[in-house]
């Protein structure tokens, strides 16, 4: 979505007033400003603005757009290598390189965008910081974040104007902001304050953290533990800090860190219960599964007698066996997609028989590794980062991230995701190759890199890789979203939801699909579509050919860095323009016929199907005719009406075959019923099967109604990725379609 897409929406004035701000910044790039406010003003006015800012954000209609600026790497060098710089010295739109800026906040902090507070640096000049993608507020306060008459060190500050005498220094990498506790050597004498604790024991800080922890304050403990680690405890100190920061580590989803504490994979030097069932549980959730069920397995040898360690022995096995075998209780993932919100499942990820191979022109894609069937599973994912759309999309205030150079946007969902991302990356530095391996598109920055023993994550290529890797969809993730999915009065364009897939991510775009994907929760069910041959590209859409034309399709295909080479888009690019306006026309045509109530009679939908079948020189076989599909299915709808099952027959018929299908027997004939070959197959085709079904039950023909159903339900499992709710979403088809003969 590009910014002027958006100026139709409420979004318009905010993103105008931001627009023209950006014009000011380059205008002064450079320069170092003469208007900046006293601590004092800051101060005042900051409070004023914030309350605005409350006021504004409490109706939840206005967006408050983040302007991005040009990408900058985060700073790799360590923070100690770096010179002082003081803000006077800082020039507007730029970031100072080989520099750390020292700064005390003199506000409470506040979230507008990122966490903003007023600060002042060694000299007493002051002015705003505000820190992107921190934790949101239901993890850690933004005052616990940065509190009044907190210490931190920015690293390569980067120093932008907001408007007209104000400016203020951003952090859009994690890394690049270092929180120093009172007693660090870095802090100057004057700020600090007097319970420096610099005379706590080892022992004191253990307590503390550990009355943070019983009141959920893990980041609080965190910080304890370390501090009393830092006091060079002795060995039983040491290791109830660490066990204890273990777990404050994993309940802020910090998992390498958890586990370093644990002293995993050895234990020493006195392996504990609680140390081995962190370890564990740190590696579940860093989803290796097969060292964690050892952790287990050692542990409940050692003690017996624990009933909790068990259940998790339980569990952990349960997810090592479907990460081999790509068996699950596909209706148990419908239950806990329906129960939990957000719907991310307690499940492993299966990856069947395929692997990333280079696919020329492409780049790198996925192939099958041996011959699979139509329907078979391929891979059932679990997201690497997922963001649910709510059930009520007003329900919170919308968030926008504009970019200054290229006008673009991300909004709402993938902006939490993004945010989602970095933190994950950043807290979990193992899991970073996965991620940064994905397509980048050729970005330019850093590529990551370790700067004082954490990961220096850089925010632009993260966002740079998860507009390039994301899948949006709508939300077919449990029962009643399948029920609506059918309903002619889904709105399909609250397709919100989205996530990163990073094994599904290698899958190249293709209109002509050979895999379909379904989503239950937060995982991604693949199956093949076809009968495919061993070292097979798979290849989905990425821009639904049946709901958009060519010219929609390239342009989409254009801004994601490709371009399609399918036998349906090199087809359009070899047909005349004349003979697409007229293909266009009919269509629009047709769709005004279907819409008519009372409903237009057959013959004239059949009329402009033919004509529309005209337009295609090509074997359907090569070329499927995607704009037949719903006209098609459309009368045969009508001939179940007017009870005519021998022409529903043949306009099913006529449907598959118009989409590539090879098939047999959808006549009068004695020939049985069966599909040689499958064709592009998509949701549709349920219906189309069920139809064929009751058609051959009408005609006396059990064993063809038999197959047709088997047909059906293989294409829900296609399309919806597993088929046990078939029944439950298809059961009424006969009455709903109005099937009474
Ligand atoms: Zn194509």
């Amino acid at each position: 979505m590009n910014a002027q897409e958006l100026v139709q929406q409420e979004f318009l004035e905010r993103l105008k007033i931001y627009s023209d701000g950006l014009r000011v910044h380059k205008e002064r790039k450079g320069e170092r400003p003469t208007d900046r406010k006293s601590a004092e003003e800051l101060e005042c006015g900051f409070l004023e603005r914030y309350l605005t800012h409350v006021d504004a954000a409490r109706d939840k209609t206005l967006a408050f757009p983040v302007v991005v600026p040009i990408p900058y790497p985060p700073c790799i060098t360590p923070v100690a290598e770096l010179k002082n710089v003081t803000m006077r010295e800082l020039r507007l739109e730029t970031r100072h390189k080989g520099t750390r800026l020292l700064l005390k906040a003199i506000t409470q902090s506040h979230r507008i965008g990122g966490i903003v507070a007023a600060t002042q640096d060694t000299r007493g000049d002051a002015a705003a910081v505000v820190m992107y993608h921190q934790q949101p507020e239901n993890v850690r306060r933004a005052v616990d974040i940065l509190g009044k008459g907190s210490v931190i060190l920015v690293k390569e500050p980067y120093f932008e104007v907001v408007g007209p005498g104000q400016y203020r220094i951003r952090v859009d990498h994690l890394s690049d902001v270092v929180f120093l506790e009172k007693n660090d050597p870095r802090v100057p004498k004057a700020w600090r304050s007097k319970a420096l604790g610099s005379e706590k024991t080892a022992d004191a800080y253990r307590l503390k953290g550990n009355e943070a922890v019983e009141q959920n304050k893990f980041w609080e403990a965190i910080t304890a533990y370390s501090a009393g680690l830092s006091l060079k405890p002795t060995a039983d100190e040491t290791g109830a800090l660490c066990r204890n920061r273990a777990l404050a580590y994993l309940r802020t989803r910090q998992y390498d860190a958890a586990l370093l504490d644990t002293c995993y994979p050895d234990f020493l030097p006195q392996p504990s219960y609680n140390g081995m069932i962190r370890a564990a549980e740190a590696l579940y959730h860093l989803g290796r599964f097969d060292e964690s069920a050892k952790v287990m397995q050692k542990l409940c040898s050692e003690f017996p007698n624990h009933e909790h360690a068990q259940g998790q022995l339980e569990r952990v096995q349960a997810r090592l066996s479907e990460q081999q075998t790509g068996v699950y209780d596909f209706r148990q993932l419908q239950i806990d997609a329906t129960k939990l919100k957000p719907p991310t499942l307690d499940r492993a990820t299966y990856i069947g028989p395929v692997e990333v191979r280079d696919a020329p022109g492409k780049g790198r894609g996925l192939f099958v590794t041996k011959a699979v069937k139509a329907g078979d599973l391929l891979l059932c994912e679990k997201a690497f980062g997922y963001v649910h759309a709510p059930e009520d999309k007003y329900a919170r205030a919308p968030t926008i991230m504009v970019h200054m150079e290229t006008d673009r946007a991300i909004m709402n969902e993938q902006v939490d995701l993004l945010q989602a991302l970095i933190r994950k990356l950043y807290h979990n530095p193992s899991l970073i190759p996965t991620f940064t391996s994905l397509c980048h598109g050729g970005y330019e920055g850093q590529t990551t890199f370790e700067v004082d023993g954490a990961p220096a994550v850089d925010t632009f290529l993260v966002e740079r890789i998860m507009t390039l890797n994301v899948f949006g969809y709508w939300r077919t993730t449990s029962l009643a979203d399948h029920i609506d999915f059918v309903s002619p009065n889904t709105k399909r364009e609250q397709d919100h939801s989205c996530g990163v897939w990073t094994t599904a991510s290698y899958i190249n775009h293709s209109c002509m699909n050979n895999v379909e994907r379904a989503f239950i929760g937060d995982m991604m069910i693949v199956r093949a579509t076809k009968d495919l041959d061993a070292d097979t590209e798979l290849g989905f859409w990425y821009k639904d050919p049946f709901r958009s034309n060519f010219a929609q399709r390239q342009a989409d295909h254009e801004e994601w860095g490709f371009v399609c080479y399918c036998s349906l888009c090199e087809d359009a690019r070899a047909t005349e323009t004349s003979t697409i306006d007229k293909r266009k026309e009919l269509w629009l045509e047709a769709e005004e016929l279907c819409g008519r109530i009372p409903p237009t009679p057959a013959y004239e939908i059949e009329q402009i199907a033919k004509a529309l079948d005209d337009t295609y020189t090509q074997p359907a076989s090569k070329v499927p005719r995607v704009e037949l599909r719903d006209l098609l299915l459309v009368i045969a709808r009508l001939y179940v009406i007017s009870k005519e099952p021998s022409k529903v027959l043949e306009y099913v018929g006529k449907m598959l075959t118009s989409l590539g299908f090879i098939i047999h027997g959808a006549d009068t004939s004695s020939t049985r019923f069966a599909v040689e070959q499958w064709g592009m197959v998509a949701e549709p085709f349920v219906e189309a099967f069920l139809h064929a079904r009751k058609a051959f039950e009408v005609l006396g023909r059990p064993e063809d109604a038999e197959k047709a159903k088997e047909y059906a339900k293989l294409v829900f499992k296609m399309v919806i990725g597993e088929d046990d709710s078939f029944e439950a979403v298809h059961g009424d088809h006969d009455t709903r379609f109005g099937w009474v003969c």
